[in-house]
């Protein structure tokens, strides 16, 4: 029989509106066990984690993430997969952060949650996380079907370091519009084999070290030149830079002088897109040429989650800004194609 350990971090799926401020709150998971009976039906042997603080997912941090990190690896031999219960509103930060930190990962790693709590009528938490148990040890020649970090949330799965939460609102909060989904359930569960990622022979590495020293710079048309300096001369390692289009910025010499300061000084800046769609092509534009003469890298078609928490990865690894850049530009979990 599988066996599936079920993490709870918290998030909606297990609040519960208090009666006086009608304000949501989380609730524990025996709580959360009670309205879903069903669990008990499920041909598969259900360990639970539940961490000793429930917090919504905007209280998430690097911290945490290295201490899911190790419930994985501590129990990476016994189950046969992982499902996390996590707020909606980080959990594409999450889900990225898990896929650095996992390397060689060989096992199906589920992150679900709901926007209605457990308990409401309505809820979308059941089917969540039902089918997320089910994703989680579905197996194929006694190999899993899908040994990638995940999100599966409103029927469908996607690569966890290629989503976005994008709609806050409706039940479909997830999409991944850079990569094809995973796996889609309906009548039947199908898997996109072709499209998920196989797992190398070699034995799982965690990497819980992650550095926050990272900033980040959104571009807008009018962008004031303090603004842009007090953000590249922070006490940081690495800039996140969201820009226009194909990867372009403004061409005028002090935007480009501050950038090359920076670069000079040691610190490494990635080039990703404001827009959701589409890559990051340094050099197809005038107004992206500079950038890629300076030395700014190329962050393709990433997602600002998978670029924020690569460059935590990378500086937690390395110390030469010259090995950050070049490994932010290859594709490590999956998380860009480069074009
Ligand atoms: N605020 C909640 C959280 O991220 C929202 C959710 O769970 O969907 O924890």
């Amino acid at each position: 029989m599988s066996q599936i350990l079920i993490i709870y971090t918290g998030g909606t799926i297990g609040m519960m509106s208090d009666p006086i401020t009608k304000v949501l709150k989380p609730i524990n998971f025996e709580q959360i066990m009670d309205n879903v009976p069903e669990l008990e039906k499920l041909n598969c042997k259900i360990k639970v984690h539940s961490f000793e603080e429930i917090i919504d997912s905007s209280n998430m941090n690097p911290e945490i993430w290295s201490e899911l990190a190790g419930l994985i690896e501590a129990n990476y031999d016994e189950v046969d997969g992982f499902v996390i219960l996590h707020g909606s509103d980080t959990m594409a930060y999450t889900a990225s952060a898990l896929s650095f930190m996992l390397e060689n990962l060989a096992k199906p790693v589920i992150f679900t949650g709901s926007q209605l709590p457990i308990s409401a009528i309505r809820t979308d938490a059941k089917e969540n996380l039902m089918t997320a148990i089910e994703i989680a040890k579905s197996k194929k020649n006694d190999r899993a079907r899908v040994p990638e970090v995940c999100i599966y949330f409103d029927y469908k799965l996607f690569r966890g370091n290629r989503s976005f939460k994008y709609n806050s609102s409706k039940f479909e909060a997830f999409r991944s519009p850079n990569y094809p989904i995973l796996a889609e359930s309906g009548v039947h569960l199908r898997f996109s084999v072709n499209d998920i990622r196989q797992p190398v022979d070699a034995p799982l590495i965690k990497h819980k070290n992650l550095v926050n020293e990272v900033a980040v710079l959104k571009l807008y048309p009018g962008i004031n030149p303090k603004v842009v300096e007090a953000i590249l001369s922070a006490d940081v390692r690495g800039i996140v830079m969201e820009t226009f289009g194909a990867g372009n910025t403004t061409t005028d010499q002090w935007f480009i002088d501050l950038l090359k300061g920076a670069i000079d000084s040691g610190k490494v800046i990635l080039d990703i897109s404001q827009c959701k769609v589409g890559t990051v092509e340094l050099g197809r534009y005038e107004t992206s040429k500079q950038l890629k003469d300076i030395g700014v890298a190329n962050g393709y078609d990433m997602t600002f989650e998978a670029a924020v928490t690569k460059m935590m990865y990378l500086l937690g690894q390395l110390d030469d800004p010259k090995e950050v850049k070049r490994l932010l530009e290859v594709d490590l979990r999956g998380e860009l194609t480069v074009s």
